[in-house]
């Protein structure tokens, strides 16, 4: 679907997937005016076809356009759409456990124009892939770098929208903490280095004293889809949830005295990811023995049984799209 100023968005179509053409000049290409999502698909046991809180990132996807000036979109628009492509690819949403099919809805500014400003013109995306399964060689717990020299976004900044720059500014600390045998960095805040803000790709949750604490949304950190499925379950399980600032020293602080009990990320990509090494200035700490955690556990096949259709869906986060 395509947009231009004064005619609005028009012209949606579904088209066999292949190359684009664009303008060597398309204003994207060089100023970077561009959202994205990620969502899947899943095979349900009876044969359904669902996607996991669709609603949820088309609402994000326009947040992450309001913030970069993109003109809004209409998400029933959108919605209808992905349900038309998902009808198309059923065949392709994969059966086995833990695979899906990855939907990646993306805008970008087609102008050709060289010269910084808000763009007139915009096309949205919508591609498909399937994907295998996040733990193909089992769940198990990562090693996370507290970050203590480059940030990746600021206050009042980009940092709450999906848009390639927050990731292009990520790029350089995940090179060097995976040269040093991270997975992944743990932002701190930009302005002191002190708060706990987000993963790479995930946001970040800490069990200390069997409360799960994660940082509250802050205009810089993602507002994660699976964060909030976290939220709700936990506070649902009846376990005390707080979204509060918490410094990296409080985490170290409750480490030594024998209360951090967990940390675990949330991504669509991975859904709970269990840490079990952060190492923060070079002082590294062994998060309940490199173990998965119970609540990490639980968590994980909790939301993933939701997802797939394996217990009811009392949040109402899966949406159908298709019967096969
Ligand atoms: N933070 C960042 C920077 C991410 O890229 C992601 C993945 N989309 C998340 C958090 C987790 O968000 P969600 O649960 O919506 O996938």
């Amino acid at each position: 679907m395509d947009y231009a100023t004064g005619k609005g968005w028009h012209n949606a179509r579904i088209v066999p997937y292949g190359q684009i053409e664009i303008s060597p000049a398309a204003m994207v290409l060089h100023y970077g005016q561009a959202i994205f999502e990620g969502m899947k698909a899943f095979r349900t046991a009876d044969n359904r076809i669902v996607v996991y809180r669709p609603l949820d990132h088309l609402n994000r996807f326009n947040h992450s356009a309001d913030i970069l000036s993109i003109p809004q979109m209409d998400v029933n628009v959108l919605h209808d759409g992905l349900k038309k492509l998902i009808e198309i690819d059923k065949e392709w949403v994969p059966k086995s456990l833990g695979t899906s099919l990855y939907i990646r809805p993306f805008v970008i500014s087609t102008d050709p124009f060289v010269g910084v400003k808000v763009a007139d013109q915009y096309t949205v995306f919508i591609i498909l892939s399937p994907v295998g399964a996040y733990y193909a060689s089992g769940f198990k717990p990562v090693a996370i770098k507290v970050e203590e020299h480059f940030v990746r976004a600021v206050k009042g900044g980009l940092g709450e929208a999906k848009t390639p720059a927050n990731y292009a500014a990520s790029l350089k600390a995940a090179e060097v903490a995976k040269k040093e045998g991270y997975t992944q960095v743990l932002w701190l805040d930009a302005l002191e280095q002190k708060y706990i803000e987000e993963v790479g790709t995930m946001n970040i949750f800490f069990k200390i004293d069997n409360e799960i604490i994660t940082p509250a949304l802050n205009g810089s950190i993602l507002n994660g889809i699976t964060r909030r499925s976290v939220l709700a379950v936990a506070k649902d399980w009846g376990m005390k949830v707080s979204e509060r600032r918490i410094s990296i020293e409080e985490v170290y602080e409750a480490h030594e005295q024998g209360r951090l009990q967990e940390v675990f990320g949330s991504g669509t990509a991975a859904v709970i990811s269990p840490v079990g090494e952060l190492s923060w200035k070079g002082r590294k700490i062994t998060i309940n023995n490199n173990e998965i955690g119970e609540t990490s556990q639980k968590l994980f096949d909790y939301i993933t049984d939701i997802q797939q259709g394996r217990v009811a869906d009392k949040f109402g986060w899966t949406g159908e799209m298709a019967k096969l």
